[in-house]
């Protein structure tokens, strides 16, 4: 009797240890598979873009090489109405030589003006933000619902950047490939939209817009 109760309880206690490996098994095969789910997702799956940009506008967590000036509400320029999502980036030039980033952010301000990019990069590399980043901008025509813009100064009427804007440029453009989680191919010129020959100096210089691309 003695000898049997052991033997029961050697049997019972070899099948609690073989259940808990089990467990054990499967519980590391579930782990596996949401760690394998949560990788698939953020190598696959895209951000959804309109939510970052909100997020962002709550936060107001732009980096602080960002001057934030945005265009008052209610401006013609500003229409306050939300963009349908981020695709592409669309670089511009200004087209009014010698201006500065802070005279075309004004110009956008005022009563009389109906455009307005999100951005305008200076020439001495200053960035100035215009618009919050859900909101549709007025520079891009059949694309202005889901772009973000960036207007860039440049000293002459050529429309070539200077050293200074085309750094700030491409740590701007970069930053938003980044957020937004788009590459190369997605930032086109405000010519590849209409055949408006903007930004001049990359429109005529094929070259020099290849370049650009390839410093992003
Ligand atoms: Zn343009």
């Amino acid at each position: 009797m003695r000898s049997q109760s052991y033997n029961y309880k050697r049997i019972q206690c070899r099948r609690r240890r073989r259940l808990r490996a089990k467990l054990l098994f499967l519980l590391m095969e579930v782990l596996l598979f949401v760690v394998l789910l949560l990788f698939f997702k953020s190598v696959f799956v895209r951000k959804d873009p309109l939510k970052v940009a909100q997020q962002l506008d709550e936060t107001e967590d732009y980096p602080e090489w960002i001057d934030v000036q945005f265009i008052d509400e209610g401006n013609p320029s500003r229409t306050g109405e939300e963009l349908d999502g981020v695709n592409d980036i669309v670089i511009h030039y200004v087209g009014n030589p010698g201006t500065t980033a802070q005279q075309n952010r004004d110009f956008y301000n005022q009563a009389a003006s109906d455009v307005c990019s999100h951005f305008v990069v200076g020439m001495d590399g200053e960035i100035i933000m215009c618009l919050p980043l859900n909101e549709k901008s007025e520079a891009s025509n059949d694309r202005n619902h889901d772009t973000i813009s960036i207007e860039v100064c440049h000293p002459d009427a050529e429309g070539k950047f200077t050293d200074a804007s085309y750094q700030s440029l491409i740590k701007l453009v970069d930053w938003l490939m980044n957020t937004f989680d788009l590459d190369t191919d997605n930032v086109i010129r405000h010519y590849d939209v209409t055949g408006k020959e903007c930004p001049l100096y990359y429109v005529r210089h094929e070259d020099a817009w290849e370049q650009f691309k390839e410093d992003l």
